[in-house]
């Protein structure tokens, strides 16, 4: 049993006692009273003007909500005689929710007569007013029609609800206090408990027993003589995060009144816009500029302040953390931590990786109103291009298949989170702001766009007809601006993802943090440029096959294949020297010295074949032999399982004229390029390798052709060679292919895919039942399977590392850029991860909040054994 004075009520736990008196020294804690009834108590105890308010547990509002009461009579006492109530929700994490707060508990007949003469008749009517909507609304469950629509706030609208009230219960409105209180806090406890507010809090990623607290607090009206009413007001800007006083303050007026008030709103600061309240009460305006400050310092957040003026004194009701973008939570955090409130550190650990990405990503389509096709409510900022899905598994589907989509819906429940995880933006016919949709939407970073109703959805034929009777259908792309609410056909261009200031300094930040490299997957220059301007700390992986499909070059490639004399092939492959080696010194140049992996050719030669007639006929000009031999040729190359095939370092072993050539490419780039800048030491990597054998064959080969390069231009370099190791028996023995090798890269893509021995091109069929169904917990080509893929990498790390113990060793398949799989590399010794530059940022930032957190756990332990 609580043995503090601030006990009123006998504890149901150990020492939490069911409700308390808000001191500064009571026992209050987020996980027992909630995360409103903890920032009342800091606001306590920095002084500030709060009014007399009470904490209720969990466990006492789980009782409630169970047919319990706390001793209302302790409750009640703690107020002055006359006072009037107010209850608002305090669960442990504000973003959970809760049951609307319910204002003027208390009033009736009696104090209504009163207030008149103190306050005035409309004033009092306006009081009981709103006491009566909410309780017939909220407390007693009756049709909000008969109670929301009245003339206006006076007495005569005060009579028409209690009449109504009267008509609708057989009852008069009831009159006493400690009855309305009981009421009141009964129905906000069964609110909580209801199946669609536990269903709403868990999709914010609540534990199903989360629990609810109360805070009852005494009113301050609001209403009456002098300047009075009630605001808001924040420091910033909550869409950018700049220093901005933004909120709003309306006379005679209560909770949170002033934000739907239009213009009979005052501003807050000074405004060219209209009267403010600077100028209609400046030193209530001071004082409140004043706490505002306290509170940032002192809670370390950027807070709302809710408060009332009662008679030209300031009133802090309630402090809730600013609700903010992406790019306002990157300034407000690295604010903090300028100003000395927070540690640099903290700045890095309160900002979400995945969040961070749309600080970079594309923020809209320019002029996207005027453009649309349709449109909504803009929901959640930012603009996403995907193709149209109209259920929660295609979007699952689609998205096993590296096709972004958009789920459209006519609304969202919670069986489509799940869709909405996979889709890249989402667009509902119904719905508003704090609709599922909404919701969950910017839950998960998603632009959306709800209650787009001047569109036409039809899921059942999966199709959307635009404004314009334009039809959409499955598959086909769109492009939905969640910043202006517009739905445009195919891909406009987009915004230039803006140059954020506070995101660069709090990568820096980030970077002093982090101990695993982050580098870029990057196939072309421009790859690389985004990858520099991300900071990336090299090229992880160059597939330089990509460079052989580009026009122009298709047709060489097929000539080298098709040529039936390695002299042939040796001529070919002269005329895509040149070719490469401009390539690859474009990378180098952008590079500046910074470490540059290419893999040598990977896919098999299966792929390049010509298909189509045209492309058949087209070959056989350039080889000048009959379209039947061509087609003949093309027939006898063609693998039942080319993916298994000839690829990889098997070419490199039957057909080693590419490889040369690749090598020779590179080492002359080499020189060229160090001639012009930082000296470039290239990283040579052999892809699919299985066996010791084939390293030593093309190892020889290309230090062969290092040495001719070297000798015919007199000039020296150094390169370092490794070998990708993406098939389960590289790993296996990676004790014996490492002395071999200067590094060992991880292809985790096609390592997922022969240790499941799952195709990557076709396991999206079956991804979303295996998914649904729990076979796999995730889909392991997005998420790393640290179980069975991860144990081959751990395997492959200690014995790669037990007989080359300075082996490098990276990972540079998809999952490089996830949070989760860094964690994992971390932990397996990694020296860096390669991901798609887009993703750098998101790893800098990641894998510092991974080294940060292990440095707190280290540091725990240690004063653990103290
Ligand atoms: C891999 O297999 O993980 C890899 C990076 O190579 P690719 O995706 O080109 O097969
Ligand atoms: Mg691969």
């Amino acid at each position: 049993m609580q043995k503090s004075d601030h006990a009123m009520d006998k504890s149901t736990h150990d020492d939490v006692p069911d409700s308390v008196l808000i001191t500064p020294t009571a026992p209050i804690a987020n996980h027992t009273h909630g995360g409103r009834a903890k920032c009342l108590q800091r606001l306590v105890r920095l002084d500030l003007p709060v009014p007399t308010t009470v904490a209720l547990s969990f466990e006492a509002v789980h009782a409630i909500a169970n047919g319990g009461m706390p001793d209302l009579a302790a409750i009640v006492g703690c107020f002055a005689p006359d006072a009037l109530l107010c209850v608002r929700p305090s669960s442990e994490d504000p973003d959970w929710g809760g049951p609307g707060a319910i204002l003027n508990i208390g009033m009736n007949d009696a104090r209504y007569v009163e207030l008149c003469q103190s306050l005035g008749r409309e004033a009092a009517a306006a009081l009981y007013l709103r006491f009566v909507q909410s309780y017939a609304v909220h407390v007693a469950r009756l049709d909000p029609d008969a109670f929301d629509d009245v003339e206006d706030n006076g007495p005569d609208a005060l009579s028409e609800v209690l009449s109504a009230y009267e008509a609708e219960t057989d009852e008069p409105f009831p009159q006493d206090p400690a009855e309305q209180l009981a009421a009141v806090l009964r129905s906000m406890a069964r609110a909580w408990e209801g199946t669609s507010a536990r269903l709403l809090r868990q999709a914010k990623g609540a534990p199903a027993d989360a629990g609810l607290g109360l805070v009852v607090q005494e009113m301050v009206p609001g209403y009456g003589q002098g300047e009075c009413g009630s605001g808001v007001l924040q420091l910033v800007n909550p869409g950018t995060g700049m220093p901005q006083i933004t909120g709003r303050y309306l006379s005679q007026s209560q909770g949170r009144d002033a934000l739907g008030a239009g213009t009979e709103a005052l501003y807050l600061e000074r405004d060219a816009r209209g009267p403010s309240l600077e100028e209609s009460a400046p030193e209530a305006f001071a004082d409140l500029k004043a706490h505002a400050s306290l509170m940032r310092r002192r809670l370390r957040e950027e807070m709302q302040v809710e408060f009332v003026i009662q008679s030209g004194g300031v009133h802090i009701l309630d402090g809730v953390r600013v609700t903010r973008t992406a790019q306002a939570a990157v300034r407000i955090a690295v604010a903090l931590a300028e100003d000395g409130i927070i540690p640099r550190e903290e700045a890095v650990m309160r900002v979400d990786p995945r969040l961070s990405a749309e600080v970079l990503h594309r923020p809209g389509v320019p002029d996207a109103q005027g453009r649309g096709n349709g449109g909504g409510i803009a929901a959640r900022p930012g603009a996403a291009t995907g193709r149209l899905v109209f259920t929660a598994a295609e979007a699952q589907a689609s998205a096993a298949r590296g096709e972004p989509c958009i789920l459209v819906r006519r609304e969202t429940s919670p069986e489509d989170v799940r869709g909405m995880h996979a889709a890249v933006g989402v667009l509902t016919e119904r719905g508003g702001m704090t609709s599922h949709a909404a919701v969950i939407g910017r839950g998960l970073g998603l632009p959306c766009i709800v209650g787009a109703s001047n569109m036409k959805f039809d899921t059942r034929r999966k199709q959307l007809t635009a404004v314009d009777g334009r039809v959409f259908v499955r598959g086909d792309i769109i492009t939905i601006d969640g910043s202006s609410g517009a739905v445009l056909a195919g891909q406009p261009e987009m915004l230039e993802a803006a140059e954020d200031g506070a995101f660069q300094t709090l990568l820096t930040w980030a970077d002093d943090q982090r101990d695993i490299g982050i580098r870029a997957n990057a196939d072309t220059p421009e790859d690389a440029e985004t990858a520099r301007k991300f900071n990336a700390q090299g090229i992880g992986l160059c597939r330089t096959e990509h460079m052989f499909f580009e026009p122009g070059r298709l047709t060489v490639m097929r000539e080298m294949i098709f040529a039936e004399t390695s002299k042939g092939r040796a001529a070919v492959l002269a005329r895509l020297l040149p070719m490469q080696r401009d390539d690859f010194q474009a990378l180098f140049r952008i590079m500046e010295g910074l470490p540059v992996c290419i893999r040598l050719f990977d896919p098999p030669l299966h792929e390049f074949l010509p298909t189509s007639k045209t492309g058949q006929r087209e070959l056989s000009e350039a080889l000048g032999i009959p379209v039947s031999d061509v087609t003949r040729r093309v027939e006898e190359m063609e693998e039942y399982n080319p993916m298994l095939g000839l690829r990889g370092v098997r070419l490199g072993v039957t057909v080693p004229e590419i490889y040369d050539m690749q090598a020779r490419a590179i080492f002359e780039a080499t020189l060229d390029a160090s001639k012009e800048g930082e000296p470039v030491v290239p990283e040579i990597m052999i892809p699919l390798v299985s066996a010791k054998r084939e390293v030593e064959l093309v190892k020889a080969r290309i230090d062969a052709v290092a040495l001719a390069v070297k000798a015919e231009r007199g000039e020296d370099f150094t390169y370092r060679l490794g070998v990708m190791v993406e098939t389960p028996r590289a790993a296996l023995r990676a004790g014996e292919i490492s002395p071999h090798t200067a590094f060992l890269s991880f292809g985790t893509n096609d390592l997922t895919q022969m240790t499941y021995g799952m195709s990557r091109d076709d396991a999206g069929r079956f991804m979303s039942a295996y998914v649904n169904q729990g076979v796999f917990p995730e889909d392991p080509f997005h998420v790393l399977d640290t179980d069975g893929v991860g144990e081959l990498l751990k395997l492959g790390v200690q014995r790669g590392r037990a007989e080359h113990p300075d082996l490098t060793l990276s990972i540079c398949g998809e999952h490089g850029g996830n949070p989760e799989s860094i964690a994992f590399c971390r932990e397996a010794g990694f020296d860096y991860v390669s991901c798609s530059p887009f993703r750098v940022p998101v790893a800098r930032l990641a894998a510092a909040q991974l080294a940060i957190s292990s440095q707190i756990g280290d540091s725990r332990k240690k004063s653990a054994k103290l």
